[in-house]
């Protein structure tokens, strides 16, 4: 890790490393700025690119991913370049508004301190090290992680969440079980379907709650633009192909709606859903498995983003009504948002897949660095992140989350795995007066209190008091990655190293089509 920018240049701090982070360091390099790029993990590629540990030793570590080698040249290109700073296995515990209301008597003057990004709080190293850094503008590219509606038995030993599974399967090498069922919505299910299998897991089936009606509606809507989505498209066509091989089952219109066992799960009820995700009775079916792995759909991880003051949007307005949580980033053209001098690329600002999360993050480090908003390659990019814009809108219209998939509850099912909050809890809040406050609620529910700070349970609570809680409400959390009280009380050291400048391109790098 190497350290302070280099006075002269703009400095441009990007939280985040995967595809949208790292497209957006490699860009703002071009565009001549100096570069810190800070990701928790121990390498860049975020989600998509989950690599193996370098302890594993792989021969072909590109084997297993798709688009590897365009990957591995920006990585080299960005980690390698005399202006970055990366900053593994360091996490932005916070975000400080330089107009925060203790600031703001002397802030407001427009073009004043107070108007640029916020201050960023790091913990980095071992042992950890808070450090702040004053960037001249912010990047933000934190990904989102997967979500899954609550059923009974969810909480069994041996449930998974298919972005869990995925990550053990491809970035450990470790099968979650021998018999495995994938359920859910989206077409996730099917990439975590086929690293099961190459994991060694025998799948079962793979059932998406989605009727045909819903997927033929958003996914064979406009089909001719979906030529120019081939990359994608291209890409679940390959996933398709290999469950196919493997003779795995894949049935629309079917739920996972309880797991069962003595101490962790030995079988799952399936049953046919309707397009409100209601049950048909009697379509219910048993089926012996291991484990189970259950996602639907992402949310993203907006606590920086709301820290930063950042305006949110409601998921497509083309899509049908979701929860009320379904928010994202609001973005201009050039991915600014309604921050001064913070950007937000990738899945932050709309679920659309690494493609359009690598355009935006090019679009947003070239402007964050200052560099010329009508570059060409900067047309071809945006044109990139339109395209990719109207695959989410796609995404979206084709796996909706049924409105009625709370019927699958029972009174003592649990919400909040980490308070144990059921779902009676949950509906008891809801309709008491006193309690109508999201945070009076939360402190009467204990529901996302617990380690995950409702990153797991918040949209579900949310969308079980309909309304109650909307916008930012579930991703609130001022302290965004956990900190010991002794890092807390311990003063911030300055950033360690320092770097070279180097000569200033006039373009923005070339994007990867893969
Ligand atoms: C669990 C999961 C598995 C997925 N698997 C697939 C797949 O197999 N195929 C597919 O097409 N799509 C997959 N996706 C979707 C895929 O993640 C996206 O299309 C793409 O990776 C989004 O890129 P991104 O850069 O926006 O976010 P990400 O790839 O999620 O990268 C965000 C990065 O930000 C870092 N970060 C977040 N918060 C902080 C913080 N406070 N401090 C420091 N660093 C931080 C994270 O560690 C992460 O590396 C998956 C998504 C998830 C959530």
């Amino acid at each position: 890790m190497t350290g302070e920018p280099v006075t002269g240049r703009r400095h441009v701090v990007v939280v985040g490393a995967g595809p949208a982070g790292l497209a957006a360091a490699d860009a703002a390099l071009a565009a001549g700025a100096q570069v810190t790029l800070i990701d928790t993990a121990e390498r860049p590629g975020g989600q998509y690119h989950r690599m193996l540990p370098e302890a594993y030793g792989a021969t072909d570590p590109g084997v297993l991913q798709h688009g590897y080698r365009s990957f591995d040249r920006r990585v080299r290109r960005v980690l390698g370049h005399p202006r970055c700073s990366w900053w593994a296995e360091s996490s932005v515990w916070a975000l400080e508004r330089r107009d925060a209301p203790d600031t703001a008597d002397v802030a407001h003057v427009p073009g004043s301190a107070g108007d640029g990004p916020p201050l960023v709080h790091v913990l980095s190293g071992t042992p950890r090290r808070r450090h702040v850094l004053e960037p001249d503008a912010l990047v933000l590219a934190a990904g989102a992680h997967d979500r899954v509606l609550p059923f009974p038995g969810w909480d069994l030993p041996g449930v998974y969440t298919a972005g869990a599974a995925q990550a053990l399967a491809k970035g450990e090498r470790v099968a979650v079980g021998d018999r495995v069922a994938v359920a859910g919505t989206g077409p996730f299910l099917l990439p975590v379907a086929t690293s099961l299998l190459e994991a060694g897991s025998r799948v079962l089936e793979v059932l998406e709650a989605g009727r045909p009606g819903a997927l033929a509606g958003g996914w064979l809507r406009r089909p001719w633009e979906l030529g120019s989505q081939l990359g994608k498209s291209g890409e679940l066509l390959s996933y398709a192909a290999e469950l196919g091989r493997h003779r795995v089952p894949y049935r629309l219109g079917r739920a996972v709606v309880e797991a069962r066992g003595d101490g962790r799960v030995e079988e799952i009820v399936t049953a046919r859903v309707r397009a409100d995700w209601s049950v048909v009775p009697g379509s219910e079916r048993v089926v012996a498995v291991d484990a189970v792995c259950v996602g639907h759909g992402f949310t993203p991880r907006l606590e920086l983003p709301v820290a930063a003051g950042c305006a949110l949007r409601p998921l497509s307005a083309e899509s049908p009504a979701g929860s009320p949580s379904e928010v994202f980033v609001e973005v201009d053209g050039d991915q600014r948002t309604s921050r001064p001098g913070v950007y937000a690329a990738g899945e932050i600002t709309g679920i659309a897949g690494a493609p359009a999360s690598r355009a935006e993050g090019a679009v947003a480090g070239w402007i964050a660095a200052g560099g010329a908003p009508e570059s060409r390659a900067l047309a071809t990019l945006r044109a990139n992140r339109d395209r990719g814009r109207a695959f989410a809108a796609r995404l979206a219209a084709a796996h909706p989350i049924g409105r009625n998939w709370p019927g699958w509850l029972r009174p003592d099912t649990v919400i909040c795995r980490c308070e144990e909050t059921t779902y009676a809890a949950v509906c008891r809040s809801a309709v008491d007066p006193t309690r109508t406050e999201p945070g009076v609620a939360k402190l009467a529910t204990r529901a996302g209190l617990g380690p995950c700070q409702a990153r797991i349970c918040g949209p579900t609570v949310a969308e079980l008091r309909r309304g109650g809680d909307t916008g930012a409400g579930p991703h609130h959390r001022p302290v965004a990655e956990p900190i010991r009280l002794g890092e807390l009380a311990r003063p911030p050291e300055p950033p360690p190293g320092s770097s070279e400048p180097s000569a200033h391109p006039d373009s923005p790098v070339e994007e990867s089509t893969s």
